[in-house]
């Protein structure tokens, strides 16, 4: 028997795995506004924020002060089946755009869910358990978030309630049958299940459905079972935290090699990934010891950024959730009907919110059908069929990379892309049938979603 070396190691110790989160809000000199009590207007306190979320969960999201945030031992070993996610250098991209540019992507589909929201369902599901709960209530759009929490509940075997935008739940059975492979039950929302399903369901027949009823409902469970919390896949300052191991990870592969990014480019939904994927960059800004350009991409159908008001809002369409400072379009605002793109949501992270506001970042709108030729272009070369809110992402990188073949520029993108669009399909078909168009709203109805944010003084 010959006696093989092997070259390398085969258990990686020392990869770029971070043991810690880290919390861009320590760096920040304006601190993102708190959250308020809808009724009362005042900060919410731990004590109130308690009987909605986990309390180590609402620890994280009131903590302004900590850079560092351990990462515990479980949530480290779930990390492991498939963290690292890939930081890869889009050469065949580049070739076919003929660009000077140098384009990284960091993969973060490479797990059931499809998807980042892996990264926070896994630690939301931990401090659940650790208290000792029952289990847990939400909401899910195009299902990626479902199905995190679903894979994350059945691994720490907590009970797992998902409330289905119903539009979704139509059109994506697969999605749904995912989820209840784990073990989660999904309910279409609107429902019969919930006062404000039904009040929702009284005020509008046949809806549907949006993320802010689904809010709602999950809320309202979630605080009338005892054992049970609410928790949610983006927006949160604790959701940020969590997915920041995209960003320390990314930073991590790319010093290793000494990469230093011109701009980093991220969709932006509820700005949890971006969040994740920009924190320790943006640290560095913070702290003066780097500059990166930093682009949040969103639709120009759900244009919270470049069209919407940095104001305080409801979360949700039942007004039952925690008011939040951020960039948004009104609680009541839902994308035209035949948006297929993905990043729905009305508001954006008032973490996000408070950087762009202060300057230290940038934000585009395009609309969807770019976004999908963008897509196509990026699967045909590069092998990952992309998600389309991960596409709003690859738009703008290529968008940046066909500058730079202009100017002869040979910058440094890097962008997140965030999962895979194989329950996307009907959207692609649409695409491919010519049959999409671009509905962007006009200034007149978003400032009628305007006039009726909530006065607060
Ligand atoms: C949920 C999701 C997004 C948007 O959410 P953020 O909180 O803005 O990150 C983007 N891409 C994929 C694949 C998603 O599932």
């Amino acid at each position: 028997m010959s006696e093989q070396k092997i070259p390398y190691k085969i258990y990686l110790e020392e990869n770029e795995m971070p043991k810690a989160w880290y919390n861009v809000r320590a760096d920040m000199k304006n601190k993102p506004a708190p959250l308020l009590n809808p009724g009362t207007h005042q900060p919410m306190t731990a004590g109130e924020l308690e009987a909605v979320f986990c309390s180590d969960l609402v620890a994280q999201e009131l903590d302004n002060e900590n850079a560092y945030i351990e990462i515990p031992q479980e949530i480290r070993d779930f990390y492991k089946m498939y963290r690292p996610s890939p930081l890869v250098r889009a050469y065949c991209l580049e070739k076919k755009l003929d660009t000077p540019a140098k384009i990284y992507y960091k993969f973060e589909g490479n797990n059931t869910s499809g998807s980042h929201k892996l990264n926070s369902a896994i630690a939301q599901a931990y401090y659940a358990k650790k208290q000792g709960l029952k289990g847990v209530t939400t909401e899910t759009g195009a299902g990626q978030w479902g199905t995190a929490l679903s894979m994350a509940c059945s691994y720490f075997d907590l009970d797992c309630k998902v409330f289905m935008v119903k539009v979704s739940y139509e059109q994506k059975p697969f999605r749904r049958e995912v989820m209840r492979t784990y073990g989660a039950s999904v309910t279409p929302s609107p429902s019969e299940t919930t006062e404000v399903g039904k009040k929702i369901l009284e005020a509008h027949p046949g809806t549907g459905g949006s993320l802010g009823c689904a809010i709602s409902e999950a809320v309202e469970v979630a605080v009338k079972n005892p054992g049970y919390r609410y928790v949610l896949g983006s927006v949160l300052n604790q959701v940020l935290l969590h997915q920041s191991v995209i960003g320390l990870e990314t930073k991590a592969a790319l010093d290793k090699y000494n990469i230093k990014p011109d701009m980093i480019i991220g969709c932006a939904g509820g700005g949890s990934n971006l969040g994740g994927l920009i924190s320790p960059f943006m640290g560095e800004k913070l702290r003066g010891e780097a500059d990166y350009r930093i682009i949040a991409v969103e639709p120009s159908s759900c244009p919270s950024f470049t069209r919407g008001v940095y104001a305080y809002d409801f979360c949700d369409t039942g007004m039952v959730c925690p008011l939040a400072k951020m960039y948004t379009l009104g609680s009541d605002f839902i994308p035209a009907p035949n948006h297929a793109g993905g990043l729905r949501y009305h508001g954006m992270s008032p973490v996000l919110s408070q950087l762009y506001d202060d300057g230290l970042m940038e934000a585009v709108s395009v609309p969807q059908t770019a976004v999908f030729e963008a897509a196509e272009q990026f699967a045909r070369v590069e092998g990952i069929l992309p998600a389309p809110e991960s596409s709003h992402a690859i738009r703008v990188a290529i968008d940046e990379a066909m500058k730079c073949k202009e100017t002869g520029e040979e910058k440094t993108i890097v962008f997140g892309l965030t999962g895979t669009g194989y329950f996307d399909m009907v959207a692609y078909e649409k695409f491919h049938d010519g049959k999409m168009d671009d509905y962007i709203p006009t200034d007149e109805e978003l400032a009628a979603y305007r006039a009726k944010l909530p006065v607060i003084d």
